[in-house]
This record gives C-alpha cells, sequence and structure tokens, in this order.
C-alpha cells in the first residue's frame, strides 16, 4: 500500500469511527447508504427546487429515525397509501422516531421552500399524505399508546392507528371515540373531527382531545390546550392538518364495558326501500348508546343487498328491546349481529389487503334521510362486474350535536349521518370511468346534503373548502396566518393564508 493510499484509508477509518456518535441511529436508505447527488425536487407552489447532496446528507444525519430515498424497499413501501390508484413519489421521506426528528424534518423542508406531506394511517382518499416531489414526513415509527387509567387519559403519539388506542384502552375497560375501520389514522381523522360506534355517546374525537404536542411551521414545538395556546387548540379540533404536525394527543377516556352488541344485518335488495325507511326513523329517533349505520351495497361477486350495521354499547336489560326491531326490519339474508367484543367489532370492517384496490368517494353531511333522498339512491344505483360500491348513512347526532358549533374548529354539529358513496375497483381498473359515474350518481343526492366532512373533500374548489368551515373559517384563517404564513402544510383541508 503507498503512502498516499494509506492515508486515504486511514482518514476513511477515521471518519468512519467518529460519524457513529451523530450517526448512531440515523440511516440514509436509498440507492447506497449515502445521499450520492443532488436532487430534484418541488416547492409548494410547484416551482422546481435543487436540495443539496450535503444538505440532505446532513438532514439524514441528524435524525433518530430513517431518511428514505428512491431506490430502497423502505421507500417504496412508505410511499404507498390506501388507495392503491394513487403513486405518488417524494423526492425524499423522512420517517421520525420522535419530536426532534419531525423539527428537523419540519426545518429542512420550510428552508428548501419543499412541498409536505404528513402521512399517518394513510387513508386520505385522495392521497393527500404523499406526494410527487416533495417531502413525505411518514409517521408510522411514531406509534404509541399510554394510558392512565386513574386519570383516565390517554396519550396517543401521531402516527399511531386507531386499533393501537382501542386495544390498550380498553384493556382498561376505557374507550373514546374511534372511526369503523382499525388501521385508520388516529391523527388524520381527529384532526378533521371524528365519527364511530361510540361518537353519540361520547362526542367526536375531537371532542375528547385534552391537547396535542404539536410541531408548526416555523419548526416551534407547542403544547396546545386548554391553558397553553389555547387558539391552537380551538383550532386543531376540526382545522385538520393545517396548523403543523401534531406528534401526540391526550384524549378524554370514558368507562364502557367492552362486550357491546354488534355487527350486520343483510337484506334482500328488493326490501331496500321499506328497510331503508325503517332505518331513516329508527336512527332519527335511538338512544346515544345506540349506533346505526344503513345503506345498499353492490359487489361483483355477491349482488346488490340493503344492510344495516350496529353498536349497542348501553344497559344488557334494554338490549333485546333495542336491537330485535332492526333484524325485523326485512328477511333477513345474513346476520352477524351478536354480543362482542367492542376491540374485535373494531377492526370488523377492516380488509386484509387494505392497499389492493382504487377508490374514490363523495360524502355530504344530512340531517334526515328523507323518502325522496331515498328514492334518489335506489333510482342511481346499479351493479357493475368490475366495482364494488357502496352508499352508507354513517351515524352521527347524540352527544355530537349538543356541542356548540363554533366551540371547536368543526362547524357540522347539526348533523344526524354522515351520506358516504363509496366505491372501489381492482387497482388494474382504469379508474376513470368509474370516477366519472359516481360523480355523476352522486348528483342527484347532493342537494340532500349540507355540507363535507373536511376528512372527504376530493375535488372540491378551493373556496367550497372555504365555504365548508362556516362560521369557523375567519378564526381558522387568523390562525393559519399566523402559524403557517406560508402554507408549509397544504395537503389537506387547505386555509390558504391571506399574509
Ligand atoms: C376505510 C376508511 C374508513 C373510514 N372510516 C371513518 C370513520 O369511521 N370515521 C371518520 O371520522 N372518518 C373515517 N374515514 C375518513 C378518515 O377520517 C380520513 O380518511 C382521515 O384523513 C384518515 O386519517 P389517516 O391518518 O389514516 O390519513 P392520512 O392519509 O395519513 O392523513 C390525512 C391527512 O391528515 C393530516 N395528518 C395526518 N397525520 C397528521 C399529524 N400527525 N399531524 C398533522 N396532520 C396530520 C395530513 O393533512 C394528511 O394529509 C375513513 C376513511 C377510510 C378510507
Amino acid at each position: 500500500m503507498n503512502r498516499r493510499k494509506f492515508v486515504q484509508t486511514s482518514l476513511a477509518a477515521a471518519v468512519a469511527t467518529a460519524l457513529p456518535v451523530s450517526q448512531s441511529y440515523a440511516k440514509v436508505l436509498g440507492a447506497s447508504s449515502m445521499v450520492e447527488a443532488d436532487i430534484n425536487a418541488f416547492t409548494g407552489d410547484g416551482a422546481d427546487v435543487t436540495l443539496k447532496r450535503a444538505a440532505v446528507q446532513e438532514l439524514g444525519d441528524s435524525l433518530r429515525g430513517n431518511l428514505l430515498l428512491p431506490g430502497h424497499e423502505a421507500y417504496e413501501e412508505a410511499r404507498r397509501v390506501l388507495n392503491a390508484s394513487i403513486d405518488k413519489h417524494p423526492a425524499l421521506i423522512v420517517q421520525p422516531k420522535g419530536v426532534a426528528d419531525v423539527k428537523d424534518a419540519v426545518d429542512f423542508a420550510r428552508e428548501s421552500n419543499l412541498l409536505v406531506a404528513v402521512k399517518c394511517g394513510g387513508h386520505n382518499v385522495v392521497g393527500k399524505s404523499t406526494c410527487d416531489g416533495g417531502m413525505m414526513i411518514d409517521l408510522s415509527t411514531l406509534r404509541s399508546v399510554r394510558v392512565d387509567p386513574k386519570a383516565k387519559i390517554a396519550t396517543v403519539s401521531g402516527g399511531s392507528w386507531l386499533g393501537d388506542m382501542d386495544h390498550d384502552t380498553m384493556a382498561f375497560g376505557l374507550v373514546t371515540t374511534a372511526g369503523t375501520v382499525s388501521h385508520t389514522g388516529v391523527a388524520g381523522l381527529t384532526l378533521g373531527g371524528g365519527f364511530g360506534r361510540v361518537g353519540r355517546r361520547f362526542g367526536l374525537a375531537v371532542d375528547n382531545v385534552l391537547g396535542v404536542d404539536i410541531v408548526t411551521a416555523d419548526g416551534q414545538f407547542l403544547r396546545a390546550n386548554a391553558e397553553e395556546n389555547q387558539d391552537l387548540y380551538w383550532g386543531v379540533r376540526g382545522g385538520g392538518g393545517n396548523f403543523g404536525v401534531v406528534t401526540s394527543f391526550d384524549f378524554q377516556l370514558h368507562e364502557m364495558d367492552r362486550e357491546v352488541i354488534g355487527g350486520t344485518v343483510t337484506f334482500p335488495f328488493s326490501e331496500a326501500k321499506s328497510v331503508l325507511n325503517f332505518f331513516a326513523d329508527y336512527a332519527a329517533n335511538a338512544p346515544d348508546e345506540l349506533y346505526i349505520d344503513g345503506g345498499i351495497t353492490a359487489d361483483p361477486k355477491q349482488g346488490s343487498m340493503v344492510f344495516l350495521h350496529i353498536c349497542y354499547s348501553g344497559p344488557k336489560n334494554m338490549a333485546s328491546k333495542i336491537v330485535d326491531p332492526i333484524r325485523n326490519a326485512g328477511t333477513p339474508v345474513f346476520d352477524d349481529i351478536k354480543s362482542m367484543d367492542y376491540v374485535a367489532l373494531q377492526a370488523s370492517g377492516d380488509v386484509s389487503d387494505p392497499r389492493a384496490n382504487g377508490s374514490y368517494m363523495k360524502s355530504g353531511f344530512t340531517s334526515h334521510v328523507t323518502p325522496e333522498v331515498i328514492d334518489a339512491i335506489l333510482y342511481g344505483f346499479e351493479e357493475h362486474p368490475d366495482r364494488s360500491m357502496t352508499v352508507v348513512y354513517q351515524h352521527a347526532g347524540g352527544a355530537i350535536g349538543r356541542v356548540a358549533s363554533d366551540a371547536t374548529a368543526f362547524a357540522h354539529r347539526h348533523v344526524n349521518h354522515d351520506t358516504l358513496f363509496l366505491m372501489d375497483w381492482p387497482v388494474e381498473n382504469d379508474p376513470a370511468e368509474h370516477i366519472k359515474w359516481v360523480r355523476e350518481y352522486w348528483k342527484s343526492v347532493e342537494p340532500h346534503t349540507r355540507g363535507i366532512y373536511a376528512n372527504d373533500l376530493v375535488d372540491e374548489s378551493q373556496q367550497k373548502v372555504h365555504r365548508n368551515y362556516a362560521g369557523n373559517y375567519e378564526r381558522l384563517l387568523g390562525l393559519k396566518n399566523k402559524y403557517d404564513p406560508t402554507n408549509l402544510f397544504r395537503l389537506n383541508a387547505n386555509i390558504v393564508p391571506t399574509v
């Protein structure tokens, strides 16, 4: 070995032994374990931006979690979201292991003027938690739940799934409102509202948020609760991901017996009109302890049917009085309503390969399921050999409606149902025809709705998104101007800042 080569080798060894102090956690995972070249990326406004190799390497070195780059299988896994027809390629993906990593990612993105997507469960139907050419902050590495059974509070990390929370809280006979599919993200669901099987008893997920830890666009770590940063505390309860990355939530928990009565009963499609009319009356007069969804569904294999799905968590001695009429709403074809574990019921809507299908949806709130809207739904409904279609009225009302519309940023307190048009198809299909069909079908039902769940906004105009915040828009705009004046967090039900 000549002297020059020896010095080079020694230096490399010295660097290698020195680096682990700063790199002992962080991994850059790309085509190699180093950032090899400058990266072409996009700003939030869609302009080109070049990320310097050394700066990206420095970001990678600063993290306790991973920095994923194209060319690595972990990048391929992380960039995916639930809707398989979304195929976006972020320029880089940060998987934070803690608040420090989130701060570093946000600082880097802001200083580079980079487009940012924040992913928790990846359920946003139009793929707002991923992006082309920007930074994805993938919080799948930030999943944990800590329950304080005495105080009845759960502290839940910002990347956790609903199933994580239900599992851990129910172990103590405690619950808070979570949605109906257990692989949905706690953060995405909660920040926009959060409907679920116990929402009529305990309010929306947002109504149970006691506080959040959040990294705002300027990289500051803030606590927002009833004492600190009250303005932000109000805003995150319905304002979505507009103000920063929530790294942790504190949820109020409630005592509940984990054995509930739950499941689905289906009836022939020929009985759809009478079953849905029964549903409309029954849901409108239900006690808070009864959650009942009603709808119609068509599947290429199973054909069309009308269904009712319930969760009853009230006194056991009232159960048959409340549940029997539901079973007898028509001629049951299938009935799995039974006494069951709440956590199992919460996972009963899961699909085994959640990312196998393309999907699209339309939705709108409604106070009453009228005979006119039932006619509109039945008139437009049709089977198709290549797609599944479900129209479902998700039950709201109860405690959700007993909160003032300006008490939190979630304004739509009048609702008794969220009308959901859900469609999916094998991912190899061209989505265009399916999406066109749903949009047409939706036109006949939309006039019967008022307001849209912010978590389900798909292709509405920016003006409509703003209007949808209703009486809370001006206050939310003030918060956006204060906490995110450059609109770093724009891939959401976006409030466009005006400063
Ligand atoms: C199968 C299915 C079932 C559903 N069921 C229900 C239901 O029962 N009740 C209900 O209310 N809704 C339901 N939804 C809608 C659901 O609330 C939204 O899709 C929600 O956005 C999902 O959250 P996520 O974290 O999984 O999504 P993601 O796609 O990961 O995130 C959505 C958005 O949330 C924001 N975000 C995510 N994490 C953070 C964070 N830590 N900090 C700041 N911002 C963040 C970002 O803006 C992101 O674009 C359902 C959706 C699907 C697809």
